[in-house]
C-alpha cells in the first residue's frame, strides 16, 4: 500500500514539474510517506525524520532550506504532536488528507520562490478530511523494459479491529473504490505494458461497492462485492497486456466460497494466496479478535486447494501475544505443519498504544517471545526448503521482472506461485512471459534454464 500510495504522490510531484533530487543535500522538498503497521517501521521513519531535521537546520544556517512533508499512517497516528516535537516538519499530511497534496505543493512552491516559508500545518482525519483514491498508482520510473508490475488499491481502511493492530485507527473505516475507477486503472496499466497487477486493500475480501458502479461504462449500475469485482477485473485484464492478477491482503473470515470459485474459474488469477492466519491456537485467535477458529481456517485452506490444486499459500504469524502458552505455540507449529506455507512473515508481538491488546494482562517476556519466534522461523525454513526442493525439474511459466542484482547477465523471474528464479537472458526480454525449467536451488532462489518466450 505504501508503494502504491508513494507512486501516486510521485505522479503529482512529477505533474507539477518536480524531479527527484540525488540526495537531501540537494532537495527543495522531502516527503516522508510513513507506515505505522509495526513499531520498527515507525522507529525507522523517526530516525529518517531526525536525519532530515538535522540536515534542514544545517542547510538553513547556510541560507538554503527545504520543506519537510510527513505523510502516511505515522503522520495520522502522531498527528500535530509530532510537529510540535520536531519543529522542522512543515506539513503533517495524514492518510485521509492525501488529496490535499497538490495544495500543499502549491503553497510550498510559492514559499520557496519567495524565500520565506512559514507554513506549519497538520491535516488529519480528526479535522474531517476524507480519504479519496488517486486515479493511478503506477510507478513512473522505467527501468530497462519499463515497469512490469503495479499495485491497484481497491479499498481502504479496515473495520476488523484485530486487538493488536493499529491500522483501523490510522486508516479509518473501510471505503471501497468505484469499480469504474479500478477498471480504468487496470486498462491504464495494460496500456503501459504492465503485465501483472495486484489489487490492494487492508482486507480486500470485504470490498463492497454499494450501487452506482459502472454507469459511465454503460454497464448496469448495481452493487459489487469482492467476487463480483474479481470477475470484472478478470474480464478487463484479459483484454489487455495484463496477464496475471494477484490480490492482498485476504482476511480468512471474509474469504467467501464464491471468491474461491471466481479465482478458480479465471486462470488470470495467480495460483498463490497470502492468507494471514496469525496464530494456530483458538484461545489466542479469540484474544486477537480474528473471528475465525483454527478449524475454520484449515477448512478454508482445504476448499482453496480443492478448487485450485497446486496453489501455494503464504501467511503472517504473530507469536508472543499476551497470555500465549507453550501449548498455544505448539498449536501454531502444528498448524504450520498441516498447511505448509511457502513463506511467512513472522513477528513477535509488540504492544501498540491505542489498541485494545495494549492493556491485556499476561505479557510475554522479551526473551521468551524471541525464543518462540525462533522456533516458528525454524519451522518455516524447513517447510520452504522442502516445498522448493520438490519443485526442481519442473517447467514453469514466469514473468521476467528485471535484471539480477548479482549478475547482470541473468534475469530475475517470478512464477505465478510466487517463487523466484534467475535465468540467463537478454535484458530486452524484461516484461515478457516465458517458460523455464527450475534446475537447482540456491537459498530460496531457483537457477533456471531452457528459457522460451510464451507471449
Ligand atoms: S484485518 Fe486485522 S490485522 Fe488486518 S488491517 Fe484489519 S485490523 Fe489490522
Amino acid at each position: 500500500m505504501n508503494i502504491a500510495e508513494s507512486a501516486a504522490l510521485k505522479q503529482i510531484l512529477k505533474g507539477r514539474g518536480w524531479v527527484a533530487a540525488e540526495s537531501g543535500e540537494e532537495a527543495d522538498l522531502v516527503l516522508l510517506n510513513t507506515c505505522s503497521v509495526r513499531l520498527t517501521a515507525e522507529t525507522r521513519a523517526l530516525g529518517r525524520l531526525d536525519h532530515y531535521a538535522a540536515l534542514k537546520k544545517k542547510r538553513s544556517a547556510q541560507g538554503h532550506s527545504f520543506v519537510i512533508v510527513l505523510a502516511g499512517c505515522m503522520a495520522e497516528r502522531l498527528g500535530a504532536r509530532i510537529r510540535e516535537k520536531r519543529g522542522e516538519i512543515d506539513y503533517v499530511m495524514g492518510t485521509a488528507a492525501r488529496s490535499l497534496f497538490p495544495q500543499i505543493l502549491e503553497e510550498a512552491e510559492q514559499g520557496l520562490a519567495a524565500g520565506e516559508f512559514t507554513a506549519k500545518k497538520a491535516f488529519l482525519a480528526s479535522e474531517g478530511f476524507q480519504f479519496s483514491f488517486s486515479p493511478s498508482h503506477i510507478e513512473e520510473e522505467t527501468g530497462e523494459g519499463g515497469p512490469v508490475r503495479s499495485f491497484i488499491p481497491i479499498m481502504h481502511g479496515c473495520n476488523n479491529f484485530c486487538s493488536y493492530c493499529i491500522v483501523p485507527y490510522v486508516r479509518g473505516p473501510e471505503i471501497s473504490r468505484s469499480p469504474a475507477s479500478i477498471l480504468a486503472e487496470t486498462r491504464l496499466a495494460g496500456g503501459k505494458g504492465i503485465r501483472e497487477i495486484t489489487l490492494l486493500g487492508q482486507n480486500v475480501n470485504s470490498y463492497n461497492w454499494v450501487g452506482g458502479g459502472l454507469n459511465e461504462e454503460g454497464i448496469d449500475a448495481g452493487g459489487f462485492d469482492f467476487p463480483g469485482l474479481l470477475e470484472l477485473v478478470a474480464g478487463e485484464a484479459e483484454q489487455t497486456a495484463v496477464g496475471w492478477v494477484r490480490f492482498l491482503s485476504s482476511h480468512p473470515r471474509d474469504f467467501s466460497p464464491r471468491a474461491v470459485q471466481v479465482m478458480a474459474d479465471h486462470p488470470v488469477f495467480c495460483r498463490h494466496l497470502h492468507l494471514c492466519v496469525q496464530h494456530g491456537a483458538d484461545a489466542v485467535l479469540k484474544a486477537m479478535n480474528r473471528r475465525y477458529t483454527r478449524e475454520e481456517y484449515l477448512e478454508l485452506v482445504s476448499a482453496i486447494r480443492r478448487a485450485m490444486p497446486g496453489i501455494t499459500l503464504s501467511t503472517d504469524i504473530l507469536v508472543g501475544f499476551p497470555g500465549e502458552t507453550e501449548a498455544d505455540l505448539e498449536a501454531t507449529l502444528s498448524l504450520m505443519d498441516e498447511v505448509k506455507f511457502l513463506y511467512a512473515y513472522m513477528y513477535h508481538y509488540n504492544p501498540r498504544e491505542g489498541t485494545s491488546a495494549y492493556t491485556l494482562p499476561g505479557r510475554i517476556p522479551e526473551q521468551v517471545k524471541r525464543r518462540r519466534l525462533a522456533r516458528v522461523i525454524e519451522k518455516q525454513k524447513q517447510h520452504t526448503g522442502e516445498l522448493l526442493r520438490a519443485r526442481i525439474g519442473s517447467r514453469e511459466k514466469v514473468l521476467i521482472e528485471g535484471i539480477s542484482r548479482k549478475n547482470a547477465d541473468e534475469l530475475i523471474t517470478r512464477t505465478e506461485k510466487d517463487e523466484t528464479a534467475v535465468v540467463r537472458g537478454k535484458h530486452s526480454l524484461i516484461g515478457r512471459f516465458a517458460e523455464i525449467t527450475l534446475a537447482s536451488l540456491h537459498g530460496n532462489t531457483f537457477r533456471a534454464e531452457g528459457l522460451r518466450i510464451v507471449d
